[in-house]
């Protein structure tokens, strides 16, 4: 690195990419930001970081940045340059004509885990009270909705169990369908730490991640999988836990329902669900699964560590369900060391579930259609609001494709790079009349938007971030907005152009207005943040500084339910046309569809997205590491570089989508969680076959 010399101040901010929520000091030079120095106090990080946090800042000063509006009639026109008001006028004047021409549910908006908690929460107020409709969703549509659907209808809270600290006091770990050392580095190297002082490790996943082989470590048991059957090796792990005596009776007895409980075990009992039974589906050795449900009920404290292998699936809701129920069937739940603990993808994606930015929910998780949560919103925003829910993502495609939407606000996604099965994405794109984009950059996205309004970094703008331990942290602006506003700037002239008055003069003013209307948030406010440092909600009268360990005495919905998961194979089937199954994930140096870090030294590590395959598979096709290979799928098809790899299983092929050339997401398909919609990226039936050069 270059030596930069005395920074002259620094600004403690967070990380804006993953849901560790690292701290960060950002180091300045005057007005320039000369290096970002992971926080010494930051109580998620603890003074580490990884090698994106550490080259954040790169992106935010990139000459991609769009710093002025632009607006074109039709996508084919080329982009024209207007100034703010224009730009705002345009929006207002659009969207009240489709309202008035199509209705006024034929407009919605959809924000991002990307942006602040304030910021989410001004596009579903913009939404809800401008617009006068609940068409309103966040990207956690296609990630973690299925947790918190989930965690509530097992636990009573749609969020994480435990603080990352509590891993220190874990006995044994249980790992599905996450890759903590790709995707949550720095809590991947504090799980790495316990395991190296003696704590056990199981691995669910369907490759041999690095947490299963890795210096000092090795995972007691992996269960290789086929994708697509966490349902059925959940429902194996309970049957053994269920009929060998590895209940912890006087937990469940004590803090359960009864009559659910009853009729779990009943259900897990049954031969089907047997590991004998399941092995064939599986391709786990009955054994194996045995062995690890028995470490797991008996091995001291249990902590379960899950991510995207689990929600994005045909049954992501019921897995879900499933690790609660093996949570709360052994008593691993309610104390330090223990729990049931989602690694959201984002940084906050938290957040951006608790700020209400569902289409059914107001912020807290509380239904649209409960008259007396809805009056207390319509009291504080002198509106009439919508009691019914609106159109999830998918939804409001399939009604752009009919002709009954035609107006959409997208606050930070790139929906046309990030969501499964992309031809139908940007067909309904294309559909609309009015796309309107706010993003840092021309992301794949604005291909096909009409307005285009420059976003802001995390660099620029004040508010905060909730992470994957349910921590609220400051975000701090280090640096003066590129495009004038900042984001919730943005949206609110775009509220008071529609006639809706928004006048907050800072985002700490949001937040009060987030506490006067959230139970959960009520004790948050940014003097406290700056005081504490950090809070994990629920911060209330009963908890003024937060809650680190959830569900200690009592359930938040009083008992804990079990809920039956009948496990149903997905209809995605390998076939003679389509034999491999393909299942993506994330790599270390770069984040999520890499709009950011394609856009800071990070490429020196990853520079493209590659199909990893099977030797067993490759020779079979004729293909050799470097080559050319054609994937498709029933949707559609792409050309990545072939890497051939023993952490494959036969049969298994696997990619990353972090980058636009490769287009990873042309050949998933739309199929999608029985309960949330979230898409089943993880298991995409396809053919791979050598091609000559792209
Ligand atoms: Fe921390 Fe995640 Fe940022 Fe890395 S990407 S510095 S682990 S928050």
């Amino acid at each position: 690195l270059i030596d930069l010399g005395q920074p002259q101040r620094s600004v403690v901010t967070t990380c804006a990419y993953c849901g560790v929520g690292c701290s960060f000091r950002a180091e300045m030079k005057g007005e320039e930001l000369v290096r970002m120095v992971p926080n010494q106090d930051g109580q998620a990080n603890h003074g580490h970081s990884c090698v994106k946090g550490r080259f954040a800042l790169g992106y935010a000063t990139h000459r991609d940045r769009i710093t002025t509006p632009m607006i074109r009639k039709r996508i084919a026109d080329p982009w024209q340059p207007v100034s703010w008001e224009t730009a705002i006028a345009h929006v207002a004047s659009e969207f009240k004509r489709l309202q008035a021409t199509y209705g006024r549910h034929s407009v919605g908006g959809i924000t991002s885990s990307r942006c602040t908690n304030e910021e989410t929460y001004l596009v579903q107020k913009l939404v809800r009270a401008a617009f006068g409709t609940n068409n309103v969703d966040t990207c956690a549509r296609v990630c973690h909705s299925p947790t918190g659907y989930g965690l509530k209808q097992t636990l009573g809270e749609s969020a994480g169990t435990q603080d990352f600290d509590s891993v220190e006091h874990a006995d044994v770990v249980l790992v599905i369908g996450a890759n903590p050392t790709d995707g949550h580095p720095v809590f991947a190297s504090r799980l790495k730490q316990r395991l190296r002082e003696g704590a056990k490790l199981i691995v669910i996943d369907p490759r041999r991640i690095d947490l299963v082989r890795t210096p000092h470590v090795e995972a007691q048991h992996h269960l290789k999988l086929r994708p697509g059957t966490n349902v059925a090796v959940l429902n194996a792990l309970a049957h053994v836990i269920a009929t060998e005596g590895l209940v912890d009776e006087a937990f469940v007895a004590a803090r359960c329902e009864g009559p659910a409980f009853a009729k779990w075990r009943a259900f897990v009992g049954e031969s089907r669900n047997s590991p004998e039974a399941l092995e064939a589906e599986t391709g786990v050795r009955a054994e194996e699964v045995r062995a690890a449900a028995r470490l797991y009920a008996t091995g001291g404290n249990a902590a379960i560590y899950y991510g995207l292998g689990v929600t994005e699936h045909s049954q992501g809701s019921t897995a879900v369900m499933g690790i609660a129920n093996l949570a709360m069937a052994t008593g691993n739940i309610g104390r330090v060391g223990v729990g049931v603990n989602p690694l959201r993808g984002q940084n906050n994606v938290q957040g951006s579930c608790d700020m209400g930015s569902f289409p059914h929910e107001f912020p807290g998780y509380r239904h649209v259609s409960d008259v007396a949560v809805r009056e207390s919103f319509e009291r504080a925003w002198g509106v009439p609001l919508h009691d019914e829910p609106g159109l999830r993502i998918p939804n409001m495609f399939e009604a752009a494709l009919d002709g009954s939407f035609k107006g959409l606000y997208i606050e930070g996604e790139d929906i046309a790079q990030s969501d499964p099965n992309t031809q139908h994405v940007t067909a309904a794109l294309t559909a609309m009349e009015c796309v309107v984009v706010q993003d840092l950059f021309l992301n794949e996205t604005a291909k096909f938007a009409h307005v285009f309004l420059p976003g802001s970094s995390f660099l620029e703008k004040d508010g905060t971030f909730t992470n994957a331990e349910r921590r609220i942290s400051r975000v701090r602006r280090v640096m003066a907005p590129k495009a004038r506003y900042a984001d919730w700037e943005a949206t609110q002239l775009i509220a008071q152009a529609m006639g809706y008055p928004m006048n907050y003069a800072h985002p700490s003013q949001i937040m009060d207005e987030i506490a006067a209307l959230t139970p959960t948030f009520t004790g948050v406010s940014y003097e406290k943040l700056d005081r504490l440092g950090s809070i994990q909600w629920p911060c209330n009268e009963a908890h003024p500084d937060g809650t680190p360990t959830m569900h200690i005495d009592a359930f938040v919905r009083g008992k804990g339910r079990f809920m039956l998961t009948q496990y149903v194979p997905t209809t995605e089937r390998v076939n003679a046309k389509y034999p491999l199954l393909l299942t993506t994930g994330r790599i270390l140096s770069q984040y999520n569809v890499g709009a950011q870090t394609r856009r800071t030294p990070n490429n020196m590590w990853h520079n493209e997205d590659v199909l990893e395959l099977h030797p067993h598979d490759a020779d079979e096709r004729g293909i050799a590491d470097g080559d050319w290979v054609g994937v498709e799928s029933r949707a559609g098809d792409t050309v990545l570089r072939a890497r051939i790899s023993d952490r494959m299983q036969p049969g298994v092929v696997y990619t990353t989508f972090h980058f636009p050339e490769s287009g990873a997401n042309v050949v998933t398909t739309e199929n999608s969680d029985w309960a949330t919609n979230c898409p089943e990226y993880k298991v995409t039936a396809v053919q791979a076959t050598r091609v000559s050069q792209p």
